[in-house]
């Protein structure tokens, strides 16, 4: 296989979306960087990268995720990738934080959350704002601000949820239910009894909708993320049978999947489950290899968790002291937790009036956006426009035939075109003058957009020149039109105010597509006929003109056929 082949097929392995374990994904990822490098394929080589980034936070890895995903930020960041890999981008972000988050680096974790937030607020997509709100909602929650995490994904669910799909909604929902945990957590032993279970049976809600949401065959991620955080809230709701089923089939797929940290994290929760059962002896066990496991690696939030589950073991065994190591343990960890908080809020995003602030920013940019895109749809609008009689231009026309045609042949429908030329024209100039000219052009223009049809192209061709494309409309009924149009311009007497004696006449050149039965070269099939509507209408206007002018010529019929 050649080196290009060989980097295709690693970016394969790596991707997040397919089947790879994430050690081996990563392997792949490694691999892919360093040949998408040797090749100097930027993309490749950025795609890479992140993808080494998400499959690290799969495994827990969260210390090497903060030390591969600066640079690939910043060539994703740079031209011309940042505008091919905006969402690669936006991913890597989301995966930074979190890696951020769970390593009680809350500055660079705010710092990064804003920023996506601000980025895809530019886009006005809902997915990505979605996600981006999910973002910041988790770095609240690791905070340990419950209360402002759902604050920001309720927000975020309702300004984008309905756009966003169903995917994106079941991971928001999961979410807010692992933030009602945090939040039961905090609250347990420190607020009302009835508080306290009003916050599980939000938690349960969450949950039960996103188990509900979750696609079949699920995304091996969310359905070990929701199965773990249901069950572990029917287990505080002493639903035992249930939770257990739960957690057993989060396991399986978290192990299947090779997800060490949630792997980590659920054993918590299976010992918290022990404890709950009366099994502090296995529940102390399972805490003390899985400490010993995690060592330096552990996430900072399964850390304090497994201390404090740890803890309550030793204690109902009547360890005191390892009871109280623990606790000390869990102790320093909320501390060194608190004090990483309020560094980051302070030095980031002091208060609350300013997360108000940010959110007010990302709505006015996804505001600004919008105008703009307005704007751009009104240039190009203009762009088509002649600014004199405000009818279409020739770039008009064309765009219009170019749409309007296919589909007529498609349909089998015919097609009349009609170039129209006001006769003596340089006299009205002569006459009264070239603002008096442009009155009578104006005029002229109400004129005959009153009598075409909203289906009818309608355009200023050149000077005093116009041109009307008629769909649908065979010779006989075009030739009506014509007419009609014709006789109404000669009497018209309202051009101009200001001349109110002053009189136009036409002269129409019609060509009509040729009619069913004609032979199949002459039909609209070829991409000339335009081109040869065109010139046999331009050949009839000016026979007309040769006969005498406020007259109408037809060319024969099928344009296309006509030797050349
Ligand atoms: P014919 O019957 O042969 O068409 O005679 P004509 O005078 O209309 O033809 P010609 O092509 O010689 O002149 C066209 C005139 O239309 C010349 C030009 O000054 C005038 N014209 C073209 N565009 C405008 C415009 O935007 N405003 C004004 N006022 N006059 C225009
Ligand atoms: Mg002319
Ligand atoms: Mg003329």
């Amino acid at each position: 296989m050649n080196a290009h082949g060989r980097l295709a097929t690693c970016l394969a392995l790596a991707d997040p979306a397919g089947k790879s374990l994430p050690e081996a994904a990563c392997e792949a990822a490694r691999e892919a960087m360093a040949l998408a490098e040797a090749q100097g394929d930027a993309a490749a080589a950025a795609r890479a990268g992140a993808w080494l980034c998400e499959q690290l936070l799969r495994l827990g890895r969260h210390a090497d995720v903060l030390a591969a995903a600066p640079p690939v930020l910043q060539a994703l960041a740079r031209a011309p990738l940042a505008h091919d890999l905006a969402p690669e981008r936006h991913q890597l972000m989301r995966v930074y934080t979190m890696a951020a988050c769970e390593t009680a680096h809350f500055d660079r974790a705010l710092d990064t959350a804003h920023e996506l937030v601000r980025l895809v607020g530019l886009l006005g997509d809902a997915t990505a704002s979605l996600k981006a709100g999910f973002a910041l909602g988790v770095c609240f929650e690791r905070m340990g601000d419950s209360w402002q995490a759902s604050r920001v994904l309720g927000d975020a669910l309702r300004l984008h949820g309905p756009g966003a799909p169903q995917a994106q909604q079941v991971v928001m929902r999961n979410a807010l239910c692992a933030i009602s945990i945090g939040l039961f957590h905090r609250l347990h032993g420190a607020a009302p009894a009835d508080e306290v279970q009003d916050v599980l049976v939000r938690a349960l809600e969450a949950g039960q909708l996103a188990l509900q949401g979750l696609s079949d065959p699920p995304e091996p991620m969310l359905e070990v993320a929701i199965c773990g955080n249901l069950g572990e809230v029917l287990m505080y709701q002493g639903r035992v049978a249930e939770a257990q089923a739960l957690l057993k089939r989060s396991e399986a797929a978290a192990v299947a999947g090779g997800f060490r940290a949630y792997i980590w994290r659920l054993r918590t929760t299976q010992a918290v489950f022990d404890l709950l059962q009366g099994r502090p002896e296995a529940s102390l066990a399972r805490m003390q290899a899985l400490i010993a496991e995690m060592g330096s690696e552990a996430p900072q939030q399964t850390a304090i968790r497994a201390h404090h589950a740890a803890y309550c073991a030793c204690r109902a065994l009547g360890q005191f002291e390892s009871a109280l190591q623990h606790f000390e343990t869990v102790e320093r960890l909320e501390r060194e937790r608190a004090t990483q908080q309020l560094r980051a809020q302070s030095e980031l995003f002091v208060t609350r009036t300013e997360a108000q602030h940010a959110h007010w920013q990302a709505a006015q940019a996804r505001q600004d956006a919008q105008t703009q895109r307005a704007r751009a749809a009104e240039f190009a609008a203009s762009a088509e426009r002649d600014p004199l009689t405000g009818l279409g231009n020739r770039r008009h026309f064309d765009r219009r035939c170019a749409e309007l045609l296919p589909v007529l042949r498609r349909d089998g429908e015919p097609v009349a075109l009609v170039l129209i030329d006001v006769d003596h024209f340089k006299a009205v100039n002569d006459a009264h003058g070239h603002d008096i000219g442009d009155a009578a052009l104006v005029g002229l223009a109400t004129l005959l957009r009153e009598n075409t049809r909203s289906r009818d192209v309608l355009a200023r061709y050149g000077g005093e020149e116009f041109v009307i494309v008629l769909p649908g409309m065979a010779l006989a009924q075009a030739r009506e039109v014509c007419e009609r149009l014709r006789e109404r311009v000669a009497a018209h007497t309202g051009f101009c105010a200001a001349v109110p004696e002053l009189r136009l006449t036409l002269s129409l050149g019609l060509a009509c597509s040729p009619s069913p039965g004609s032979p199949p070269e002459a039909s609209l099939s070829s991409p000339d006929s335009l081109q040869a509507l065109l010139k046999a209408a331009d050949k009839a206007l000016y026979q007309a003109k040769r006969e005498g002018r406020n007259r109408l010529r037809v060319a024969p019929v099928a344009p296309a056929a006509q030797p050349a």
